[in-house]
């Protein structure tokens, strides 16, 4: 048996019996982590409220030897998302920040700059960044620490080096003329307006963006080309899309 000792944010739960969840957690140490919680569900349990979704806990988990599924034995609530899940837009783009994490992650595989992100993006919007540009910066940057997103001067067909304004997910990324030439119909015209956020929000802190007025200009098409490489990352739509579509 070894125990893990980690921060960890709660993604989701799930009922397994009519005392007990099995809770998904991002820990900071293991990554994605689903673990037994005997007893969570009954009134007078120790993880009442410390499970609910996206908060941060300092929890320990038993785990056996080969075996995925561990055993939650405490969860310290750090800080509640509770308030965050209480207004709309931001909820709804928690829930797809869940969903990305959910499928989008494998068990037990480290992920410290996912987790440091997830925690800039409650920080964020508990500082009052617009919800969809902490979708936006959550959605670029899961993508970039799982290779999707190329950059927009490196042509993902043919190696040439210019700008580039053309993302096309299913040919690995950004086009040049030649090559999008070859594949018609596909991927999108990405405005340099738009182009220029998805450059800032690599090189700024997230609440330096917020009040960056060029953003609001460019977050609708920069949100279709991340939604696109995020279902293509992902192998289909989100549940949750309607929240990050609009
Ligand atoms: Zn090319």
């Amino acid at each position: 048996m070894t125990t893990i000792r980690s921060e960890a944010f709660v993604l989701s739960r799930t009922p397994l019996t009519e005392s007990s969840w099995i809770v998904s957690l991002l820990t900071r140490q293991e990554g994605k982590v689903r673990a037994v919680a005997k007893g969570a569900r009954r009134s007078k349990s120790p993880f009442r409220g410390a499970l609910e979704p996206l908060n941060r806990v300092r929890l320990e988990v038993g785990l056996r030897e080969g075996r995925d599924l561990g055993t939650l034995t405490s969860a310290d609530l750090e800080e509640s998302a509770f308030d965050l899940f209480s207004s709309w837009p931001a909820a709804g783009i928690l829930l797809a920040v869940v969903e990305v994490l959910e499928r989008g992650l494998a068990d037990h595989s480290a992920e410290e700059e996912t987790f440091r992100l997830v925690g800039t993006v409650l920080d964020g919007l508990r500082a009052g960044v617009s919800p969809d540009l902490a979708w936006v910066y959550f959605a670029a940057w899961f993508l970039r620490l799982h290779g999707v997103l190329g950059r927009p001067s490196h042509c993902a067909g043919c190696g040439a080096n210019q700008v580039l304004d053309h993302f096309d997910v299913g040919a690995g990324g950004w086009l040049c003329a030649a090559c999008k030439g070859k594949r018609p119909d596909q991927g999108l015209q990405v405005p340099a307006g738009a182009r220029a956020a998805l450059g800032r929000v690599f090189g700024a802190a997230l609440p330096e963006l917020a009040p960056e007025p060029f953003l609001s200009d460019a977050l609708k098409p920069l949100k279709s080309m991340l939604y696109l490489a995020l279902i293509a990352y992902l192998g289909r739509p989100l549940a949750s899309g309607d929240q990050v579509t609009r």
